[in-house]
């Protein structure tokens, strides 16, 4: 389980990362509660210890993961039609979802 969540992190950072070690993540996607940091990647939702910038934007390291998708930040739901994960609020903006082809 846990090489499985490391090669999909590895695989949806390569995208962004100039090196294997930073993974370059939005603004949009981070949530922060009072004790924890939270990252959406793709799909998955890493709890961080830190996030560090560069000229390039936020970034995390692999050192900074403290968990892999173990929980799910209370401030977001997920759409029961595209299984995405939004913030509450905010209307399910997957284009593909059956909701939004309605
Ligand atoms: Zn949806």
């Amino acid at each position: 389980m846990k090489l499985l969540t490391f090669f999909i992190f590895l695989c949806s950072c390569s995208l962004y990362a100039s090196s294997m070690n930073k993974c370059y993540i939005n603004q949009k996607d981070i949530v922060l509660e009072e004790q924890n940091m939270y990252v959406q990647i793709d799909d998955q939702w890493l709890q961080i210890m830190s996030i560090k910038i560069d000229d390039q934007g936020f970034y995390i390291s692999e050192a900074d993961i403290i968990r892999y998708g173990a929980k799910v930040p209370p401030k977001v739901w997920q759409c029961p039609y595209c299984f995405r994960w939004w913030n509450l609020g905010e209307k399910c903006k997957n284009p593909d979802c059956p909701t939004n082809r309605w």
